[in-house]
């Protein structure tokens, strides 16, 4: 191709550019005016309670127990920065995380159910936006059933420690150990060396977890 030829091929291009890229800029300023709203699904009717009730239960260590293994070590703290509906940037600014970071845990949370979504259509762009918040009523449930099954498990052991004669260290109070153990450490605290007493059978039913007071 000749210098000429090259330099109008580039001239063209230039133009053509220009033509393509006017009537979309002009597309985005008209479509921000009215998107068509698509609702997927209904947010809570009080958001700001929700947001509290999010707060407190997030603080819970069942709670946040769950959502650590869940969703991650920014769960807790994506959602307890969600206050009403708010965009995946509008959250990572509150919680000065990546957004890309908070959309991660986003969709973990969605597929638990416990942050949900309002989509809106941008009907000349088709873009689409999202706007989340968190759902009470799926951390609630997670909170019953954990709580349900942690029950369970600390009525199981203590099923297993009566059906066993089990010692422990006054001193230490940490773990306990079936007579056969004990008899293996000849009675002594493997820790501290401190005497390893008997305890009696249901001592430690004080212990079984109660559903946090809210
Ligand atoms: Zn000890």
């Amino acid at each position: 191709m000749t210098k000429k030829g090259m330099r109008n091929k580039a001239k063209n291009a230039r133009k053509l550019h220009r033509v393509s890229s006017r009537p979309i800029s002009k597309k985005i300023i008209a479509s921000k005016a009215k998107p068509k709203k698509i609702v997927v699904q209904k947010l809570a009717p009080s958001q700001k309670a929700a947001a509290k009730c999010v707060k407190k239960l997030i603080v819970e260590p069942i709670i946040a127990n769950s959502l650590l293994s869940l969703a991650g070590e920014n769960a807790t703290s994506v959602l307890g920065q969600m206050e009403g509906a708010m965009s995946d940037e509008e959250i990572a600014r509150a919680c000065k995380f990546k957004v890309s970071e908070v959309r991660a845990v986003l969709n973990k949370l969605h597929a638990q159910g416990i942050a949900v979504y309002e989509r809106t259509r941008d009907r000349d762009t088709g873009w689409y936006y999202y706007k989340w918040s968190a759902n009470v009523g799926a951390i609630e449930r997670m909170l019953d059933e954990n709580v349900k099954s942690e029950k369970m498990a600390t009525e199981q052991r203590l099923k297993y420690e009566n059906a066993c004669n089990m010692y422990s260290c006054d001193k230490c109070m940490q773990e306990k150990y079936p007579f056969e153990t004990a008899l293996d450490y000849l009675f002594k605290c493997p820790q501290c060396g401190s005497p390893l007493e008997y305890k009696q059978p249901g001592a430690s039913e004080a212990n079984l977890p109660k559903k946090p007071g809210r």
